[in-house]
């Protein structure tokens, strides 16, 4: 496995059982901190393939492209494992960014 898929699949294969103790907004709402949102995530189940994708809690539309029906709110689930790669792949970059730019704050330019 390529290093960067071995990454994504640490960072995407969590299922968050201990999340399943929270309030569900709550829930939601670490689960987005968890992904590096600002918004309410949820796994959901849907689309073509019935892959899991990462939703957001607010219109329940995935962070992929995929264009799920109308959600009802029993269909968002606070634990994973997320299976969509469109989805992973949203959540890597939101991961690589964010830990790249603290890197570059305590990496001392070249000059
Ligand atoms: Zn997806």
């Amino acid at each position: 496995m390529p290093r960067g898929a071995a990454d994504l699949a640490v960072r995407t294969a969590p299922t968050h059982e201990d999340l399943l103790a929270l309030p569900a907004e709550e829930a939601f709402a670490e689960l987005g901190r968890r992904h590096r949102r600002r918004e309410p995530l949820a796994f959901r189940r849907g689309g073509r393939a019935g892959r899991t994708h990462l939703v957001r809690v607010q219109g329940g539309q995935p962070l992929c492209r995929a264009k799920l029906a109308e959600a009802g709110p029993q269909e968002l689930a606070v634990t994973g494992p997320l299976t969509c790669p469109a989805c992973s792949r949203v959540v890597a970059r939101a991961i690589h960014r964010t830990s790249g730019r603290r890197a570059r704050r305590v990496t001392p330019s070249k000059v």
